[in-house]
């Protein structure tokens, strides 16, 4: 049985985004050394990481350079070639594994793995042409969502087919992808995620579900506790940790859900820290950076408890407008607000340039000093 990597060692990072970054952040607390590992120079990573090595994910020079020292390695980002890991995993113990990896980072794996393992999920077809689409709609039927298989993310290479007036040729170019998944569309009434974490000798810890809103497919906001029912975040917590049970997983994984009448289904994997997952930087007994560290060494895991409710909302470089930077004063000077920006340069539309975390003893006032920050920017 591997043995836990315990502080003072060196964890590798694999991804030099945001993700990494608070990782990484997470990691030299405990007192680890950190070597991040990405294909840009300026990955926001870098900056807090002890070494970084730029280079592409098939330089195996360069990942044998990465490998050499590190007493762990993870990830940080999913479209990393499963066989990086591979190769890697032959000389230090990578988590999460290459075939967790190869199924969360493809929608078709994804959801033939949900399905044969008995989770919900939406009902969906496989189609790899146009003919094959046609078929499919008759099985799935309206409304529908046709997506690509690989490298789909924040509702990119998506297409909503909504009546059987919509036209299917046009979809299908427009995903352009050699193979997509058609799927039931949900009408759902809330989007929520559950954080599970796992180590190599099984043990796990669940977080509460958060709850998600989402504005031009971007995660917008998340708040936590998610409105629901005790019984449906009981359900959506046992999903989550069936799920990594059931994938092997070993590390952090996120759950995207979608919940209709009170029933949870199934919509996507993350075996990673997630978006939905920042508040607990500062609402939770662990952050879900500091928990998939410890997933990954095998150490204990932390406490999942909430202290107080939370909203955490993203920060988005449409608010550098005209390449101004926000006046952050206005964040700062509330007592109940948290910054986190991520040092990712220059703004772009869409962007992730960091987030706020709102604490209150009420969910509904957490949202409300929330949302008036971010519109104050
Ligand atoms: P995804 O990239 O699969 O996470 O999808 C991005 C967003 O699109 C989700 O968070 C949902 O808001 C929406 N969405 C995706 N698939 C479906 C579906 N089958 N039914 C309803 N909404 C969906």
């Amino acid at each position: 049985m591997e043995r836990p990597l315990l502080p003072g060692g060196t964890v590798g990072i694999l991804g030099g985004g945001q993700l990494g970054r608070m990782s990484a952040l997470a990691a030299r607390r405990l007192g680890y050394k950190v070597r991040t590992f990405d294909p840009s120079a300026s990955a926001c990573a870098a900056g807090v990481a002890d070494e970084h090595i730029t280079a592409e994910w098939n330089d195996i020079a360069a990942l044998q350079r990465f490998a050499s020292g590190c007493g762990r390695i993870t990830l940080e980002f999913e479209n990393i070639p499963p066989a990086t890991v591979e190769l890697l995993s032959k000389s230090v113990p990578c988590h999460p594994s290459a075939n967790v990896l190869a199924i969360c980072q493809n929608r078709r794996r994804e959801k033939e793995f949900l399905r044969a393992s008995g989770i919900p999920c939406a009902n969906f077809a496989v189609v790899s042409s146009l003919t094959e689409l046609q078929a499919a709609v008759k099985t799935v039927g309206f409304p529908c969502v046709l997506k690509t298989a690989d490298f789909g993310y924040d509702g990119k290479g998506q297409f909503k087919l909504p009546t059987e007036a919509a036209d299917l040729k046009e979809a299908w170019d427009k995903i352009g992808g050699a193979v997509g998944v058609l799927e039931a569309w949900v009408p759902f009434q809330l989007e929520i995620s559950v954080l599970v974490a796992r180590t190599v000798d099984g043990r796990t810890a669940v977080y509460d579900p958060a709850e998600n809103i989402h504005r031009n497919h971007i995660l917008h906001l998340s708040i936590s506790p998610a409105r629901i029912s005790e019984s449906t975040s009981n359900e959506a917590k046992s999903l989550a940790v069936s799920i990594a049970e059931k994938i092997d997983l070993v590390g952090l994984l996120a759950v995207e859900m979608f919940v209709k009448d009170g029933r949870i289904i199934v919509n996507e994997l993350a075996p990673r820290p997630h978006n939905s997952g920042h508040q607990t930087f500062d609402a939770h007994q662990t952050s879900q950076f500091e928990q998939h560290i410890r997933a990954v060494c095998g150490l204990p895991l932390g406490g999942t408890k909430p202290f107080v409710p939370s909203a955490m909302v993203n920060l988005l470089g449409d608010l550098w407008r005209g390449g101004q930077e926000p006046d952050w004063t206005k964040v700062l000077a509330d007592p109940s607000a948290k910054l986190h920006l991520y040092d990712k340069g220059k703004a772009a539309p869409g962007r992730k340039m960091g987030h706020i975390t709102v604490t209150s003893s009420t969910l509904e006032e957490a949202i409300r000093r929330a949302e008036a920050l971010h519109a104050a920017l």
